[in-house]
């Protein structure tokens, strides 16, 4: 894997566990030769992931959109940085530059992106590695709500099982290097009007 996705909150969240979680991230990454691939925030979590792995002497590569550049503060000091006209292309950029993708807690917007790529992945769009990296149990619930989609068959059990979910980056990264991506069609019924 040469670079990882990384979404995660553009606000730093009320717990400093969440920062630290984006330190350990950070050294992980640098250590194994990855790159950080991020939507090029300076501020919350995303400035404290790129700031991290920039300190530990990795590459940090952001894409943000015109219209955040100064909402959002975009980073003066990364590797590279991509300013695109829109969020759909950020997102695609962000995809086509990464191997793999992580959601580190956050709100509205790192649950988008990274439920986004996950369709993708459901749909053969694409077939890299997708991971929750939990803090402080932040994405149980989220998890909890997962497994009742399958329970109600909206979501097949090997599509949830893309989902991989730790709690050490370490760890999370090793199961990306040996992922291997469902071989199973997103629909359980295909059939007309039900
Ligand atoms: P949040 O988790 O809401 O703090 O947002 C994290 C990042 O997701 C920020 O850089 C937001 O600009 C970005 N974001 C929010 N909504 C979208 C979207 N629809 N498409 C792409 N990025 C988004």
């Amino acid at each position: 894997m040469k670079r990882v996705c990384v979404y995660l909150g553009s606000n730093p969240g009320t717990d400093p566990a969440y920062a630290q979680a984006a330190d350990a991230l950070a050294r992980e990454l640098a250590q194994r030769s990855i790159g950080l691939v991020y939507g090029g925030s300076d501020v919350g979590l995303m400035g404290r992931l790129a700031n991290a792995c920039l300190d530990a002497g990795g590459e940090v590569i952001g894409v943000i959109p015109e219209l955040l550049v100064e909402k959002e503060v975009a980073h003066t000091g990364l590797t590279a940085m991509h300013v695109v006209a829109s969020m759909h292309e950020r997102k695609q950029k962000m995809a086509d530059l990464s191997d793999g993708f992580i959601a580190l807690p956050g709100g509205l917007g790192t649950l988008e992106e990274f439920f986004e790529v996950l369709t993708w992945n459901q749909l053969g769009y694409h077939a890299k590695p997708c991971g929750l990296l939990d803090v402080k149990g932040y994405y149980a619930c989220l998890a909890d709500h997962m497994d009742r989609m399958v329970h109600e068959g909206f979501l097949v059990q090997e599509h949830r099982g893309m989902v991989l979910t730790g709690s050490d980056p370490a760890d999370l990264l090793d199961r990306f290097e040996t992922y291997a991506p469902p071989q199973v069609d997103k629909w359980i019924k295909r059939k007309k009007g039900l």
